[in-house]
């Protein structure tokens, strides 16, 4: 275990987050925001029918994880899971217990929209025993919401977290948007300000990007609407930066803060590479040594299950694979990634190969190295993909590797 400090706070290299996850894909939505392209229907007929299926498809891959194999993590996304009776998720998470070993520590995280958070079915969620909500705020703005084509207004933005609060809920994450062509910088900021004096514990901040075969791609297509100007939006990205460290927060994945070492569990097994079950439409799983993917069409998902048939594609990962994945999603947090570690497994020298773009990376403070320990700054996060596929494995890495 490798220390190091940080901006007047010390970080452990690895979190103790030797978890094993569950996510669980519901794919609706009351309405289609422009530029998301989540695997979603904005028709609920098929509800009923998707929660039996999701609960068949738990007991069908109970063996994807060994029997002391403790989940740690359930995670409720999508689409939106506040579209959920309070019997539809009480049957979905019977299944998961019936059919893992949970942890008594588990985190339950579950997305909600705050026009689906009315005190009545907070105290459900509370009662269900969800322990982490993660609502999809986005803005403060009206104006903003609907050009987004959200399906809340600003007001209930705010009173939904207060709500959750009052009801209990400790952990709460909300999710911004940056980067809107009309958000000035000095709203940008009052909305960070605002969205911290809330009763959170995370926030996750996106920037809004065009998605091909979104209603946004095809509005930028027809000269209606505005892309996303990068200049604008890594100003923006600045502000956020700026009045995260003002505030205490921790800064702990390109697009993830906390404060007092509250980060999401889930996903942070995703960036140190865990073993997590995804059940639902379109979702996915990675078990170490593969990835499979769901079909991402209700009706399908629905046939296939009803049919006793497998719902996913399997994709088997090559060393080439994990490596580079390993880098794409350990630099993007806080803890970095071990280059004696990778040296060890892949045989993969990344000190001796990538000197020369270290030193430089180095020089304009995108990167640190504390001892073997590979680890992006603030200025760096920005870069990540970038820096990460700098660094990507060939096919025959060996023949790249230190003699
Ligand atoms: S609520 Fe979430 S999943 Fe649904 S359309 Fe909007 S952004 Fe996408």
């Amino acid at each position: 275990m490798y220390t190091f400090a940080y901006k007047g706070k010390r970080y452990t290299t690895y979190l103790n987050y030797t978890v094993a996850g569950i996510y669980i894909h519901i794919p609706f939505c009351k309405k289609a925001c422009f530029y998301c392209d989540f695997h979603f229907s904005v028709s609920l007929k098929h509800k009923a029918d998707l929660v039996a299926a999701i609960q068949k498809e738990l007991v069908r891959r109970k063996t994807y994880f060994e029997p002391n194999e403790k989940i740690a993590s359930i995670y409720f996304g999508g689409g939106t899971p506040s579209v959920l009776l309070f019997h539809e998720i009480d049957e979905i998470l019977g299944a998961v217990y019936e059919n893992y070993t949970v942890s008594p520590q588990v985190e339950i995280t579950f997305e909600c929209n705050p026009d689906d958070l009315s005190l009545e079915y907070l105290k459900m969620l509370k009662m269900v025993g969800i322990n982490r909500l993660s609502i999809g705020l986005q803005s403060f703005n009206e104006e903003h919401l609907t050009w987004m084509n959200r399906s809340h207004t600003a007001l209930q933005s705010i009173q939904c977290v207060h709500d959750a609060a009052i009801v209990g809920f400790k952990d709460i994450t909300i999710d911004l948007i940056y980067g809107l062509p009309h958000l000035q910088n000095e709203e940008w900021r009052a909305t960070i300000k605002k969205a911290l004096a809330l009763p959170i514990n995370h926030l996750s901040a996106y920037s809004l990007t065009m998605e091909e075969n979104t209603p946004y791609h095809k509005l930028v297509q027809q000269k209606k609407y505005q892309e996303p100007d990068e200049d604008f939006t890594s100003g923006h990205y600045d502000i956020l930066i700026e009045e995260i460290d003002a505030a205490g927060w921790q800064h702990y994945e390109v697009s993830n803060f906390c404060k007092n070492d509250n980060y999401s569990k889930h996903n942070t097994a995703y960036w140190q590479q865990k073993k997590y079950l995804g059940v639902g439409p379109s979702a996915h799983s990675y078990d170490l040594q593969s990835r499979s993917f769901n079909v991402s069409n209700n009706a399908m998902y629905l046939e296939y299950i009803a049919a006793n048939k497998k719902t996913y594609e399997i994709e088997e990962l090559t060393a080439q694979n994990r490596l580079n994945e390993t880098l794409l999603t350990g630099l993007r947090a806080i803890w970095g990634v071990d280059l004696a570690e990778i040296l060890k497994t892949h045989n993969y020298d990344i000190l001796k190969l990538y000197a020369e773009e270290l030193a430089y990376w180095q020089s304009v403070n995108w990167v640190q190295l504390h001892g073997t320990i590979l680890r992006l700054t603030d200025k760096g996060l920005l870069f990540a993909d970038y820096i990460a596929s700098e660094l990507f494995a060939d096919e025959d890495h060996s023949s790249h590797t230190s003699s």
